[in-house]
């Protein structure tokens, strides 16, 4: 398990060297540990290696991991997977952020079910540059007008832009995927002077990285790099 502290250390090694590399203050990119499929002895041990942010994708398996380190303070969950409708009200009352936010009906349900007790919750629309029709996520050309209505609703604190590429791409392919999540997100803040929260770029994984923070990532998802290959 003290791997996982080894690993911590390495990947934020990395942020920052990639941070620096494109005249970028290391802080600027947050680590989001995404811990699917991961123990709750995994998670205690990238929290004693400092982390508090946790990605999750699936919610029938966070919520008791959630519930099991609930007395462990400022832990931070982030939901990145699909959403089902008939997921959104625990997603709304258990989650900070939603990553995965496609479409306009999960958004009105993630307002409504959002307990009033809570601060609004934290979103970033998903976005699926190539209009794969297998993937998730919004196409580019519908980001405005969705971003647009999630503005509206006051349970909701839209954050920024999310993707997640192909798996097959090369670097070359990579770059040119997460510059044009890059000037979406710039488009949305043009429109939107007023918004200084919409500031995130949710984008790279353990194996890219790199090349998502020279394009301006502020939010890496990391699990391999981190806690090693997953359970099937
Ligand atoms: C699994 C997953 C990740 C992490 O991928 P790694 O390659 O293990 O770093 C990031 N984002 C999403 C949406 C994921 O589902």
């Amino acid at each position: 398990m003290s791997s996982i502290a080894d690993n911590t250390k390495k990947v934020t090694t990395r942020i920052e060297k990639a941070a620096l590399n494109a005249g970028r203050q290391p802080h600027a990119v947050q680590l989001l540990a995404v811990s699917k499929r991961q123990s709750v002895a995994a998670l205690q041990a990238a929290i004693a290696a400092g982390l508090r942010a946790f990605g999750e994708n699936y919610l029938q398996e966070a919520l008791p991991k959630m519930a099991a380190l609930q007395p462990v303070p400022g832990l931070v969950w982030h939901f990145i997977g699909p959403i089902q409708t008939n997921k959104t009200r625990d997603i709304a009352a258990s989650f900070h952020w939603v990553h995965s936010l496609d479409r306009l009906k999960i958004a009105q349900r993630l307002n409504e079910q959002r307990p009033d007790e809570m601060p609004p919750l934290n979103v970033c629309i998903q976005v699926n540059i190539d209009q794969e029709a297998s993937k998730s996520g919004t196409s580019p050309d519908q980001v405005i007008s969705l971003a647009a209505a999630i503005l509206q609703l006051p349970r909701l604190r839209l954050r920024g832009l999310m993707t997640l590429p192909p798996a097959d791409l090369d670097d070359g392919e990579l770059h040119l995927r997460f510059a044009s999540l890059r000037l979406l997100l710039l488009r949305l803040q043009k429109l939107y002077p007023d918004h200084p929260e919409l500031d995130t770029l949710s984008m790279g994984m353990s194996s890219d990285l790199e090349i998502a923070i020279s394009e301006g990532a502020t939010l890496v998802r990391i699990g391999t790099a981190l806690f090693g290959e997953r359970a099937p």
